[in-house]
């Protein structure tokens, strides 16, 4: 039987409140704090002039990852929420003026790959084949390991397969070796450009993600992506969780190199384990005193952060035609744009876009008549964030949009909020403001992002987006299940 243990857990998104569901269902006295008065983190939700606007993700992936957490419990996702396959899964606007439509089924993305570049239908299906490869013995194999060190995946079976996954080959080279359309490209290599690094510097392994696109679709849960924080909050609290919102961690007290004591603006947590899935960064740096910090300054400024990103979240009066639920902007240079995140951080001259539209799936999210946009512009982190930016931007991509769409917007907008490295900072005490975390290089990955646990605290584990397995709403849920798991392995041993 296992000794019941104060845990707090800091920080309730996504991998917060996995974790602590985790913890609680194992019997353990779990609470978890955020500074919010609304759980979710990234993905908290808000209600302005009647739309209902989710602040971050809007693409559900990888519903398997959904559904194997609720499964744990003795639920599934439809316990909390209706799952809405969007077929297309999303279309992309093209600089030559064509608009293309991501089918869902199989059959149809061959038709359509054909269609581009003859004989791509079949490079199609051996690069799918790869990637489906690559996903299910990733999920199997890597991702649900805490990353401690090189020895987990020394091991010749895993080892043949890290080969085969092409850790050490570039995501960019595999696409280019299959497929030569400019436009093919683009659609193979979005997914690691959104979320991650230059494609040319992404392992080959994360075209697993073209897999969970093409392969296993893009999902939406009715009523929005917070739908699944709601479904995640009452879980938790089935299994005893207690929260403190809208308490911030301010600092420790600590006894024998272990944090005896969580200090929050509500009060003082005394407790036994400390699951962090606040920024990494800033309870390094910021809240640890030196002696318990585990990296340096040094170190944290080597990162290869995810983009940061400037958000628009609009309201329009009236219906507007031409968007579908998901709408990439791909109308300017590709490469010049990684090139202005990547390489030379400044703000992009003639930036790639993304437009979010719920509310051609889901009348619940925008009064009736009306539109939901969310428009994403993915930047470098640690850029200077000034309001007059955010409105010249504002112009440049509704300048776009109306001309690609036929429509004049601007004139229709009755709603109107920006946010970007500030908000992110003020909001999450994000490092260099970033909105997803660690970029995924071959540097960055497993046992080569920042540590999981703490080897100068020892009672201190770390989860969320900045370690293992890194950014994204299924990666963050799993981080959280693995965090736990090593709480109560290690609390096994210690029995
Ligand atoms: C704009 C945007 C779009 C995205 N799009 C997608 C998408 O479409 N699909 C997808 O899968 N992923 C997407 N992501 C990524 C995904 O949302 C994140 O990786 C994930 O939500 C991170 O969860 P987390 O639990 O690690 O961290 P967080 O959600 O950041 O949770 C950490 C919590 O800690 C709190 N905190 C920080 N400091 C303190 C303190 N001192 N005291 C108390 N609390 C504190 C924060 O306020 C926050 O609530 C997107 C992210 C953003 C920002």
């Amino acid at each position: 039987m296992m000794t019941k243990q104060r845990i707090s857990v800091l920080g309730a998104g996504f991998s917060g409140l996995a974790a602590a569901t985790t913890l609680a269902a194992q019997g353990q006295d779990v609470t978890i704090i955020d500074m919010h008065h609304q759980a979710g983190g990234r993905a908290r939700q808000f209600e302005a002039n009647g739309f209902v606007f989710d602040m971050g993700p809007s693409w559900y992936w990888m519903p398997d990852v959904f559904e194997s957490f609720f499964n744990k419990f003795g639920h599934q996702s439809a316990d909390y929420y209706p799952l809405h396959r969007l077929d297309p899964s999303y279309q992309v606007f093209f600089p030559d003026g064509d608009i293309v439509k991501l089918p869902g089924s199989r059959e149809e993305q061959n038709a359509l790959f054909e269609s581009i570049e003859p004989g791509s239908a079949k490079a199609l299906d051996k690069f799918l084949a790869d990637s489906r490869y690559k996903y299910e013995t990733g999920m199997r194999e890597f991702v649900y390991k805490p990353g401690h060190s090189v020895l987990e995946y020394v091991d010749l079976r895993i080892f043949r397969a890290m080969f085969r996954m092409q850790m050490f080959s570039s995501l960019s080279k595999e696409v280019r070796r299959l497929f030569r359309h400019p436009k093919l490209i683009q659609i193979l290599e979005f997914p690691v450009l959104f979320l991650g690094a230059k494609p040319e510097n992404t392992p080959a392994l994360y075209s697993m993600m073209n897999y969970a696109d093409l392969g296993l679709g893009t999902w939406y849960p009715m009523g929005g992506m917070y739908k699944i924080v709601e479904g995640m909050v009452s879980l938790a609290e089935e299994q005893g969780v207690t929260f403190h919102l809208g308490e911030q961690v301010t600092g420790f007290h600590f006894a024998d190199r272990r944090i005896s004591n969580v200090v929050t603006t509500g009060g003082d947590h005394p407790v036994d384990v400390v699951v962090n899935t606040m920024d990494y960064h800033h309870l390094d740096q910021q809240l640890l005193p030196e002696e318990f910090q585990e990296y340096g300054a040094g170190y944290w400024d080597k990162r290869v952060m995810a983009p940061s990103s400037l958000l628009y979240y609009i309201g329009v009066d009236r219906r507007l035609k031409g968007l579908i639920h998901h709408n990439l902007f791909f109308d300017a240079d590709f490469g010049a744009h990684a090139r202005e995140i990547y390489d030379h951080p400044e703000w992009p001259k003639d930036p790639l876009f993304y437009v979010c539209c719920p509310s051609v799936t889901d009348h619940m999210v925008a009064p009736s008549g009306q539109e939901n946009l969310f428009i994403l512009i993915p930047v470098a982190p640690g850029l200077e964030d000034r309001q007059d930016i955010h409105d010249a931007y504002y112009d440049l991509v509704m300048e776009r949009l109306e001309r690609r769409t036929g429509q004049s917007i601007r004139e229709h907008v009755i709603y109107k909020r920006s946010y970007a490295h500030r908000d992110f900072q003020k909001d999450y005490h994000a490092f260099k403001g970033n909105a997803y975390g660690l970029a995924n290089t071959l540097f960055q990955t497993a046992f080569l992002k920042p540590r999981m646990k703490s080897r100068k605290v020892h009672n201190l584990w770390h989860a969320g987006q900045l370690t293992v397995p890194g950014p994204g709403v299924p990666p963050s849920l799993i981080s959280g299940q693995v965090a736990a798991a090593e709480v109560l392995r290690s609390q096994k041993r210690n029995a």
